[in-house]
């Protein structure tokens, strides 16, 4: 059975990767000349790679582990020490870590913060426990239940002072879903913060070895072209051909370089698209369906990610590191994290700027001067004096809609990926999955619709996916 997905991005090539293995022929058809979607990247003429965006893997990542594995790849991924680090701007150039230790979940968790005495005196490390242990304790269905509230809103219910949101949420807000905690909904946090409370493992953090293009995409396509399955690339679907009963007649594909428009037919049909792309794509009879209708509630949010490459070494931390700037989120030294970016005399730092909603039609120098502003309070002994730091290249990617921006009341909005169409579903991180709008979420997204497809269009060796979804809320009475 043929199933034609579009959209190349971890969702469509998850699905194609789990249809494969189901005894289904997937084909994947991408509208650009690259993979990857939001994890994209490209070499530049001195073949260094550029990405849309710093991309970090979790120890709570179970699909994205498991899917490693499966490809025979999961030695790719370069795990850090569990620590977390933030930059401390009264202290310009200095750093305060969260070090997780070698103890059972929760209490490895609680001993990193108990032993943490920059960043919170211990009024805010009990007033914050207060305020965070009660809701970790009421489990899953209260941390779905706060999708109302922005994250500042809640935590000002919980009685939780306006310093300790400066000092830690605005950081880990922004780099969640690139959004400050007045607007981000409290789900999302509260959400991430259950997990890394539950699992031991499950704030520890990894590195791909090289881009993911080339590391993760790349064998994603192997396998499944190797099982017969295909992957296009430059295939921009240009329209979703009905029948008349309003199921799927075929992808309108549109023709590049000149060539004719042509139509691609399969059993099934998927959507790996982004929810703004499929918003507009919805062909006029589903737009009266509810379903469908509820895709209006979703909007990408915009980021900007940035590459720099300098003339030497700022910095030899081997992690993922918190700015706590208002102009950026997270950045590291990639020269350090990834093994196929080392150099041991270069830095080349990679840096999230978020909220970007402000910066994204700025040009490309302007993004780079207030980023270069930043990096002398982040790294000042190396940008003052007669020989400061020297910037030899850069490289601006801006994404106006990334993944979905998850204000308050946005759950209620995310699709299933099984439609009320017969021969037509939905992947993508913005699907119903508990993992947000992550990697993790694409895969699971993925894999989730490749299940709903055997569910309704069985084949005769179809069998059923192995999911790993969170464990269930009593675990979290453990806290
Ligand atoms: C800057 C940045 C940093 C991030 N950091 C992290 C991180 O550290 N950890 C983490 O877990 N997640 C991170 N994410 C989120 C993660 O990248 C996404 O959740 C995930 O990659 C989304 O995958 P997707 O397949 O759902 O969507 P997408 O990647 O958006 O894929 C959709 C695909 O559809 C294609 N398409 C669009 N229109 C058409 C058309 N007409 N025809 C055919 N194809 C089409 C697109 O080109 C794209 O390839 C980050 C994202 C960004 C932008």
């Amino acid at each position: 059975m043929r199933v034609a997905i579009a959209g190349a991005g971890l969702a469509g090539l998850s699905c194609a990767k789990y249809l494969t293995d189901l005894g289904y022929t997937p084909i994947v058809l991408e509208s650009r000349d690259v993979l990857g979607g939001l994890v994209a990247a490209w070499q530049d003429a001195d073949g260094d790679w550029y990405e849309t965006g710093l991309h970090v893997f979790f120890g709570a990542y179970p699909n994205m582990l498991q899917l490693l594995k499966e490809l025979g790849i999961e030695d790719r991924l370069q795990w850090k020490k569990h620590t977390m680090i933030f930059n401390q701007p009264e202290k310009p150039g200095t750093y305060s870590r969260f070090d997780f230790p070698n103890l059972p979940a929760p209490l490895n968790g609680i001993v990193a913060i108990l032993r943490n005495n920059d960043m919170l005196s211990w009024g805010e490390k009990i007033e914050l426990a207060k305020g965070l242990v009660p809701a970790m304790l009421r489990g899953q269905k209260y941390v779905d239940s706060t999708d109302q509230y922005t994250f500042s809103e809640w935590l000002k219910q919980q009685g939780v002072s306006e310093d300790v949101q400066q000092d830690i949420f605005i950081a880990a807000s922004k780099s969640l879903n690139f959004i400050n905690p007045d607007e981000i909904s409290a789900v999302v946090l509260l959400t991430a913060l259950s997990r890394f409370l539950q699992q031991k493992d499950g704030s520890k953090m990894a590195f791909l070895d090289g881009s993911p293009t080339e590391r993760l995409c790349q064998p994603l396509v192997d396998y499944i072209t190797a099982r017969g399955g295909e992957v296009r690339l430059n295939a921009p679907l240009k329209e979703i051909l009905l029948n008349e009963d309003g199921t799927v007649k075929g992808f309108l594909m549109r023709g590049l370089n000149g060539a004719a428009d042509y139509i691609e037919t399969a059993d099934v049909y998927v959507s790996a698209m982004p929810v703004d792309v499929m918003k507009v794509m919805l062909p006029n009879p589903w737009k009266e369906n509810d379903f469908f209708q509820k895709l209006e509630g979703l909007e990408g949010v915009p980021v900007v990610n940035l590459q720099l490459w300098f003339d030497r070494k700022l910095t030899d931390i081997d992690q993922l590191l918190f700015s706590r700037s208002p102009l950026l989120s997270v950045y590291a030294d990639m020269s350090n994290t990834c093994r196929g970016y080392a150099n041991p005399e270069r830095s080349m730092l990679e840096l999230v700027l978020a909220p970007a909603k402000d910066w994204i039609a700025k040009s490309d120098e302007e993004i780079l001067q207030a980023t270069l502003a930043e990096l002398q309070k982040l790294f000042p002994s190396h940008f003052s004096g007669d020989n400061p730091a020297k910037l030899l290249k850069y490289h601006v990617v801006k994404t106006p809609r990334s993944v979905y921006k998850a204000t308050p009341g946005r759950q209620h909005y995310r699709p299933s990926q099984q439609t009320p169409i017969s021969n037509f579903f939905l992947s993508g991180s913005y699907t119903m999955q508990p993992y947000l709008g992550s990697m993790e979420g694409a895969v699971l997204s993925g894999k989730l619709t490749a299940q709903a497809i055997a569910e309704g269009h069985s084949v005769a060796n179809s069998s059923t996916l192995q999911m790993q979804t969170p464990q269930p809320a009593t675990n979290a009475a453990t806290v």
